[in-house]
């Protein structure tokens, strides 16, 4: 709860000033923590190459996306054993199909 008020103030926030030298002050007051998670993201796709396991189509930072094998809203953590990269049409496909279903990291439902 506490994570998405977070985000809903940030984005205000960036909104409100695009300055330059204000990004800077903010970066320096905590959005590290952001960069961070965006780190651990592109260290998952790094680790598969870019290659998306469900049908092995190659993707780069913008076509891949990161699915948690059991979603975030069932307790799933950020662990690289939760969580993989996927290109963003199996992310799709199994999402519509398969709702928030716990799922392996080849995209097949538990
Ligand atoms: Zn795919
Ligand atoms: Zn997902």
């Amino acid at each position: 709860m506490a994570k998405r008020w977070r985000r809903k103030k940030r984005k205000a926030r960036k909104q409100a000033r695009k300055h330059e030298c204000l990004v800077i002050k903010e970066k320096l007051s905590g959005i590290e923590k952001d960069s961070h998670k965006h780190d651990w993201k592109r260290e998952i796709k790094i680790s598969q190459d870019y290659i998306c396991p469900v049908c092995g189509k190659r993707c780069n930072d913008r076509t891949m996306n990161i699915h948690h094998m059991r979603p975030k809203c069932k307790k799933g953590s950020n662990s690289k054993e939760n969580t993989v990269g996927w290109c963003v049409e199996c992310h799709r496909n199994y999402h519509k199909k398969h709702g928030v279903k716990i799922s392996d990291r080849y995209g097949n439902p538990l």
